[in-house]
């Protein structure tokens, strides 16, 4: 039995790690993938205080080093359901079942889907979630990034030096993502904008080759003729495999203490319901979830 189990090996999981240990939690974090976290796949950070420029990846890889280096155990596992049974919570993964006293659940998000049709047939055949994974196939292409956010804006000027052409597909006309990634983007010759517009549809034989678009403001539809289709509408969280308190997508409702409707379960980092999903959020989540998970593990040994 673990004093705390941390679902999840993202900046949110790895800084509850750290934190815990510190605290003298004999800890194990379940994470599925060697890499894990949605920061991993991209191609630069450049707002993580103390690395003015980064890869995702490296990034990672330094949470990771730096969590063992502290004492943090980890496995892979692929978590399928937490059991609450009451002082004791009970991890049901692919990988046999764990216990611990209490659990932070700092899953993460993936991206999500746009639901129009073409766009599962058409994933790795033109349609991707990812520019740094897949954007070295469009060199010399015409592709379109769909969103405002700042995925959408982020991965549009990683394309931009790759593909011939980037058109930034969005629903309104005004982008969501900070004024210093509008700027960059703006400032490409290489991306054009098409406001107030959605994608309707995904066409194409084996591969992607056109996009109905439908402009918000007339309904008039038109047909673009394009090679690849990036799409990046927001996440959705990580978050079936536990029976706790959720809002919209499925984000975990916690308190400012990071903890679920559930006593025992805590969550952190952007599973969470929470106003800003970056790395310096989920990070900062991580240390108060170990903190409070400390608090009630401390309390729960007392009582018995
Ligand atoms: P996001 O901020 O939620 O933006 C999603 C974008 O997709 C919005 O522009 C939204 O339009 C649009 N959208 C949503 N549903 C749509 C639909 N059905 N059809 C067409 N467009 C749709 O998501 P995100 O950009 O993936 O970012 C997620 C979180 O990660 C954010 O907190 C972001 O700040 C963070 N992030 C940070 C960095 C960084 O710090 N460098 C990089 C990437 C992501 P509206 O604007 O009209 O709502």
């Amino acid at each position: 039995m673990y004093d705390l189990i941390i679902i999840g090996g993202g900046p949110a999981g790895m800084t509850a790690g750290i934190y815990a240990v510190r605290y003298g939690l004999d800890t194990l974090v379940l994470e599925k993938n060697v890499v894990p976290g949605q920061i991993a796949t991209a191609d630069r950070v450049e707002n993580y205080p103390g690395f003015p420029s980064i890869s995702g990846m490296e990034l990672m890889n330094k949470f990771k080093e730096h969590a063992e280096h502290t004492g943090v155990k980890t496995q892979t596992a692929d978590v399928e359901n937490i059991k609450d049974e009451g002082n004791k919570k009970v991890v049901v993964t692919d990988n046999g079942d764990f216990e611990a006293l209490a659990v932070i659940v700092a899953t993460g998000a993936n991206p999500r889907r746009l639901g129009v049709p073409g766009e599962d047939e058409f994933l790795t055949k033109g349609v991707s979630y990812c520019a740094t994974c897949d954007g070295p196939f469009y060199s010399g292409l015409n592709v379109i990034v769909v969103g405002g956010g700042e995925s959408a804006v982020t991965d549009a000027l990683i394309l931009s030096d790759i593909a011939e052409k980037v058109y930034v597909v969005h629903r309104r006309d005004e982008l969501r993502a900070c004024s210093l990634l509008q700027k960059r983007a703006f400032d490409k010759e290489n991306i054009t904008f098409i406001w107030d517009t959605v994608v309707q549809e995904i066409k194409g034989s084996d591969l992607v080759e056109k996009v109905i678009l439908k402009n918000t403001k007339t309904n008039e539809l038109t047909e673009m003729d394009i090679d690849g289709i990036f799409i990046y509408v927001g996440i959705n969280p990580n978050t079936s495999m536990v029976d706790v308190e959720k809002q919209g997508a499925g984000f975990i409702v916690t308190d400012d203490k990071m903890k679920c409707s559930v006593p025992g379960i805590f969550a952190a980092g952007d599973c969470r319901r929470t106003s800003m999903w970056q790395v310096v959020t989920a990070v900062s989540d991580g240390a108060v979830a170990a903190i409070s998970a400390h608090e009630y593990i401390t309390s729960a040994k007392y009582e018995n």
